[in-house]
This record gives structure tokens, C-alpha cells and sequence, in this order.
């Protein structure tokens, strides 16, 4: 292709017919759009003869769920397609591989995952996954550690966090995520019913404070090749596997914004089974949710030691104490995350739909407002959290 042209079920089956080293000559193609997400079009292509199937997902000039009034960089195409070959060979089982990457056209071609199950789904039909918890507690220490200063030669760190400073989509998560929600802005969405909690939050200057710190460090941390969407939405899950998708909103952040962002969404969901059960037995739900958030921080905290110890090529790695203070650092960032990611979702534009599925408004309201809560409460108190237990247990405190 010579120009960008966006594509539909029949010319997505024409451009992989295209790809070499894809399919066989005799192949006989289906094509089905399965984007559910909020920006891209993602198609399915699958070979009827021998089963083999890939996903084609093109970035479209625009905002899928708004319209051509929001207009959005192409360039999330490459951003998307570079973070995941660099992720797939940091942990190859934990990413969708990429085959081919179309700058023109804004299109990546990968793996299909069809085998998986959007987490957030799972989470909702409070399905347990045995292995999901070391799984994503290594791709993120990984990730996190294997592109930072900590591992690389300062010249190399600064030169990849150059390819990655992605502006215009960062600006997205900086109104979106840290300011709007903090204001009477136009484009908040919110259930009336919450109204009077979410004006004490407009009226909460301590708060607000707090998240500006938070922000500023959004804006200023390059400390690695963060994800920097990491919500329960990004993870497909499995009862053997975990796969992390879906990395447009790449670029050199703090380390803890993508922990964060993780357990802002386990919490989300932790607080919406209150609308959908009274079952008590259902509800212990929520304890296997907490549990998975420390033993997601266990396996983190586990193996960024072990690279820390095995993988350093900074020198002052050596000096005690330093990575004790790093990952207290890398602790409270990750608890004023989630509390930001946990009001975003209830006050701002995009929300989830663990609450959006509780039919009841006033129900709707009760899970909103203890969100509002828990993240309030993660922000303001992120600095006296000293492990990760501090975290479940101002949670449970107020549930
Ligand atoms: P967006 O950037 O628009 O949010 P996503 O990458 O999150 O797009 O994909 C949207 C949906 O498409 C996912 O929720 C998932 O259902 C499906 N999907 C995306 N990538 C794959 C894949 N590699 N294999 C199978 N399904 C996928
Ligand atoms: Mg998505
Ligand atoms: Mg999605
Ligand atoms: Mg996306």
C-alpha cells in the first residue's frame, strides 16, 4: 500500500492474502473485526484449511469511541509494534509476537491470542487463575528492570527513551488519568448519584496536591519502558498462560505507574461484586483479589532482585541500600497509581465495566463510592505504606 486507507473485514482480508510467509497459496481466508477497545480496529484472519489464524490491528486516524472529532496520532502504530518486539524479547511467553509492522498503513501484525480470555472478563465471572500472579509479577519486573538505567548503559537508555517519548498519547493519560477528573471538566462522565463524594474531591486541595506530585512524576520519571496501560482490558488470560497486549501508550515512565495501574484495576473490580452478588461465598472473591495483588508484588519484588543482583551494569548497584530504597520508591508511586487510576475510572471519561454491568444506579454507586475511597486513601497515604501488605489492609479497612 502507498497510502494510508482504513481498512474493513474485506480489505483486512486482502492486505494478510498479501503478507508473505503467512499463509499458504491455497488458503482460504475468513476475516472478523473483534476490536472491542476504545481506538483500534482489530481483525482476526483465519486460514479455513489449516486453522492458522493472525490479528491485523491498524490504528485509526481518530478516536474509535468518540469519532473524527478526536483526531489521534498514527504514530501509536510503531510505538505499539516497538514496545511489543521489545517486551516479546524481554519475556517471549508473556507477549503476543509481532510479524509484521506497517508504518504506511499503521498496521501490526501478531499472534493471535484468540485461546485467551480478556482478564477483565475473568475477573467479572470470578475465575480464579492459578499462575496469572507470578506471571504478570515477573513480565513486570522484566520489563521494567531489563530497560531501565539499572541494566543498561546510560547512552543506550537515553537513546531508547528518545524512540519512546510518545507525546501525544501521554498527553492523553495527563488529562485524562491526573487533571480532568479533578475538575468540573466537560470531559468527565460520572453517575449523578456519586455527585456529592466527587465535588469533595473537587474541593479536596490536599488531595489534589498529592495527585499534581504524582503527575509531575508522570511527566518527569523516565526510569523505564513502561506499558502505561496496563489495565485488566491489556492482559488476556488463561488457565496455563498470560499475555500482555496492547502497548500504544509506551514510553519512559516511572516504574510504578504500571504496577499501579494493575492493581487500580484489581481493585475496581474487588469493589463491583458488591452490585453483583449478595453470595457470601462469591464475595470471599474479593479476598482471592487482594491475595493476588500481594503475591503479584511478591514475585515483582522477587525477581527485580534477582536481576538487580544477576543483570546490573550500573555500578552504584553495588552500594547498600540502594535497592532497598528503589523498591519502597518503586511501593508508594505504585499506591498513589492505583488510587489515581481508581478515581479516573469512576470521575473521568473512560470508565470500567466491572461498575458499568451493575444495572441498579444506586448499587452502581455504592461500588463507585468506595472506589473513590480506596483510591483517596492510596494517594494521601502512599508515603506511610512500607510493604506491600499496607496496601491490602488499608483496602480492607474501609470495605
Ligand atoms: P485497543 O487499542 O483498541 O484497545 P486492543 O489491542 O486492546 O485494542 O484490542 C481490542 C480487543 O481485540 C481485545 O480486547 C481483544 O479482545 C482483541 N485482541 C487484541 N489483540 C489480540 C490478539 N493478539 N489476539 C486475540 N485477540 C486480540
Ligand atoms: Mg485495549
Ligand atoms: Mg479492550
Ligand atoms: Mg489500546
Amino acid at each position: 500500500m502507498l497510502q494510508y486507507e482504513t481498512l474493513n473485514e474485506y480489505r483486512a482480508l486482502m492486505y494478510a492474502r498479501k503478507l508473505k510467509d503467512m499463509f499458504g497459496k491455497n488458503a482460504q481466508l475468513v476475516c472478523r473485526e473483534i476490536g472491542d477497545g476504545n481506538l483500534n480496529l482489530v481483525f482476526q484472519i483465519t486460514d479455513k484449511l489449516s486453522g492458522t489464524s493472525i490479528i491485523v490491528k491498524q490504528a485509526l486516524t481518530y478516536a474509535r469511541v468518540v469519532g473524527e472529532s478526536w483526531p489521534l496520532t498514527l504514530d501509536r502504530a510503531r510505538i505499539e509494534s516497538q514496545a511489543l518486539i521489545i517486551q516479546h524479547s524481554i519475556c517471549p511467553g508473556f507477549v503476543p509476537k509481532v510479524y509484521h509492522y506497517d508504518p504506511i498503513m499503521a498496521v501490526t501484525v501478531m499472534e493471535d491470542l484468540s485461546n485467551y480470555l480478556i482478564m477483565r472478563k475473568g475477573l467479572a465471572a470470578r475465575k480464579r487463575y492459578p499462575h496469572f500472579a507470578r506471571h504478570l509479577g515477573v513480565y513486570l519486573a522484566r520489563t521494567l528492570y531489563l530497560t531501565s538505567d539499572f541494566a543498561l548503559p546510560s547512552q543506550v537508555k537515553k537513546k531508547k527513551a528518545a524512540q519512546f517519548t510518545n507525546p501525544e498519547m501521554c498527553k492523553i493519560s495527563e488529562d485524562l488519568i491526573f487533571t480532568d477528573p479533578y475538575f468540573n471538566s466537560e470531559t468527565n462522565q460520572f453517575n449523578p448519584l456519586a455527585a456529592e463524594r466527587i465535588e469533595e474531591i473537587w474541593n479536596n486541595n490536599p488531595l489534589k496536591l498529592e495527585v499534581a506530585k504524582l503527575k509531575a512524576g508522570f511527566l518527569t520519571h523516565a526510569e523505564a519502558l513502561i506499558h502505561g496501560d496496563l489495565h485488566t482490558g491489556s492482559i488476556m488470560v488463561s488457565e496455563e498462560g498470560t499475555k500482555v497486549i496492547d502497548p500504544e501508550f509506551s514510553f519512559y515512565g516511572p516504574v510504578g505507574f504500571d504496577i499501579g495501574v494493575v492493581f487500580g484495576n484489581l481493585l475496581l473490580s474487588f469493589v463491583s461484586h458488591g452490585g453483583h452478588t449478595q453470595d457470601a461465598p462469591e464475595r470471599n472473591y474479593q479476598a482471592y483479589l487482594l491475595a493476588t495483588i500481594e503475591q503479584i508484588w511478591g514475585y515483582f519484588e522477587q525477581t527485580f532482585r534477582e536481576l538487580w543482583e544477576k543483570e546490573s551494569k550500573e555500578r552504584m548497584t553495588i552500594v547498600p541500600g540502594l535497592l532497598d530504597s528503589y523498591l519502597l520508591h518503586v511501593l508508594e508511586d505504585c499506591a498513589g497509581y492505583a488510587g489515581c487510576e481508581m478515581i479516573r475510572r469512576i470521575i473521568g471519561l473512560a470508565h470500567v465495566s466491572d461498575l458499568e454491568s451493575i444495572a441498579d444506579p444506586n448499587l452502581r454507586a455504592e461500588g463507585e463510592k468506595l472506589a473513590l475511597s480506596i483510591g483517596q486513601k492510596l494517594v494521601l497515604e502512599r508515603r506511610q505504606i512500607q510493604d506491600i501488605k499496607d496496601v491490602t489492609c488499608r483496602v480492607s479497612e474501609i470495605a
